[in-house]
């Protein structure tokens, strides 16, 4: 086994000698990655991984990704960064056997099922049944926001198996193939014109027993799996950065010199340093906690709430900037456009894997241990939850 930095590179040269990325079938190229254990390092041997540890997986993912090998996250973005590490973890060997490999290449591409209109920031609400019937288990009900479910192969999906436990020990967690007889997927028009998101409705739609990820009522722990794992994954929020931040300073001429010699300027970068500099360490301590073989804790809210906030100012800030130099920015417009593409997107981070209000609700009660907001549901049965209309039979 793989235990240095030398071991992994020869690993590494001999998969891009044999399959150079260049000229490679990505499918192919991922495919051998897979097999030799340099999928997700950390998992263990025959699940893609070698039991190495997340920094590892990091060494390896920067070194292939400068020898322009294939990006699996790119290429499927849940199944790689939230649902792998939930079957890995929670999974039956079959499950790990049958979906991970296909997973990884982009063979197969996944989805989250998880938020409706009554359950989002509190996803323990939701209401789709899934009630047993022999080997299989009926599914009635609805999801909405499901990023990419008009093209995926397979969803993970949270529902409501016993309407009579408490609310959080009543749901059970599913992998489900989107072809199932009974699913009915909208697609949501948004404000741009593009649909990636979609309404998700299941009528009678039947899922084997052996599609269930973890026990039955254990469904919100695995779900808290895929979340944690989902918030980790922001903490590289999309978009410039400080750097870009600086070196766009260094471009834009204002009234009285260039940007980075104003001292309102080198002020406002001194404050993004220390906000960007702070969250890399805390990342870095997260990482620590995964190397030593913890799952991602509350501590994911932090760097979520943190990592979409900075990205937002900074991208606000530069656009300022850009604003004040006016038509004096000449070569330097197509840094504008990267500003205000990613500006315009960045709002969704806030928004998407919780929202900043959930996230410092958990910051708050778990990780500072302050009093927990009133919860009116906490110890009564799900059915007897006073709520609105509700879907299936619950
Ligand atoms: C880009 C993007 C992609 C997404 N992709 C998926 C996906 O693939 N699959 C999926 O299942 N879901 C997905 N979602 C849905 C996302 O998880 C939910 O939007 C999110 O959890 C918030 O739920 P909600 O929209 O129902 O808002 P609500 O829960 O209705 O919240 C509305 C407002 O009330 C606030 N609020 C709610 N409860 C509290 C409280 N207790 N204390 C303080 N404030 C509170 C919220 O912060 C928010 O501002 C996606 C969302 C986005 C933006």
């Amino acid at each position: 086994m793989a235990t240095s930095e030398a071991d992994l590179d020869v690993l590494i040269d001999e998969l891009v000698t044999s399959y150079p990325p260049e000229s490679t079938d990505p499918v192919k190229f991922l495919g051998e990655q897979f097999d030799r254990g340099l999928a997700w390092l950390h998992f263990p041997e025959g699940n893609g991984g070698l039991g190495l540890s997340p920094s590892d997986q990091l060494y390896v993912m920067r070194k292939l990704s400068k020898l322009g090998a294939p990006s699996a996250g790119m290429r499927n973005i849940i199944g790689y960064g939230m649902v792998a590490p939930t079957i890995v973890i929670h999974g039956t060997e079959e499950q790990k056997s049958r979906f991970l490999r296909p997973l990884f290449t982009g063979e197969e591409i996944w989805c989250q099922l998880f938020s409706e209109p009554g359950g989002g920031s509190d996803l323990a609400a939701l209401r789709t049944r899934a009630e047993k019937d022999g080997d299989e288990w009926v599914v009635n009900g609805q999801k909405i926001w499901n990023s990419g479910a008009h093209y995926s192969d397979y969803g993970i999906l949270v529902a409501r198996s016993d309407p009579d436990a408490v609310k959080h020990a009543g749901l059970s967690f599913f992998i489900l193939d989107m072809k199932t007889p009974g699913i009915e997927i909208r697609p949501i028009r948004q404000v741009s014109g593009s649909s990636h998101f979609n309404e998700v409705f299941f009528t009678n739609v039947r899922i084997p027993d052996t599609m269930r990820v973890g026990p039955v009522g254990a469904g919100w722990k695995v779900a808290l799996t895929t979340l944690m794992n989902e918030r980790h994954g922001m903490r590289d929020a999309p978009g410039p950065d400080f750097n870009e931040l600086f070196s766009l300073a260094r471009q834009v001429e204002l009234e009285d010199g260039m940007a980075i010699d104003n001292a309102a300027v080198q002020e406002k970068l001194a404050e993004f340093y220390v906000r960007s500099q702070a969250l890399k360490f805390t990342k870095f301590r997260g990482m620590t906690a995964l190397s030593r073989g913890q799952t991602p804790g509350p501590e994911s809210s932090i760097i979520k709430v943190v990592a979409a906030n900075k990205l937002q100012d900074i991208l606000s800030y530069g656009l300022d900037m850009i604003g004040m130099a006016g038509p004096t920015m000449g070569d330097s417009m197509p840094v504008s456009g990267i500003f205000e593409e990613a500006l315009l997107y960045s709002p969704a981070l806030r928004l998407a894997g919780g929202t900043d209000e959930i996230m410092k609700n958990i910051i708050a009660e778990r990780v500072l241990g302050l009093p927990q907001d009133p919860r009116v549901d906490k110890g009564v049965p799900w059915r007897d939850v006073p709520t609105g209309p509700r879907t299936g039979k619950g």
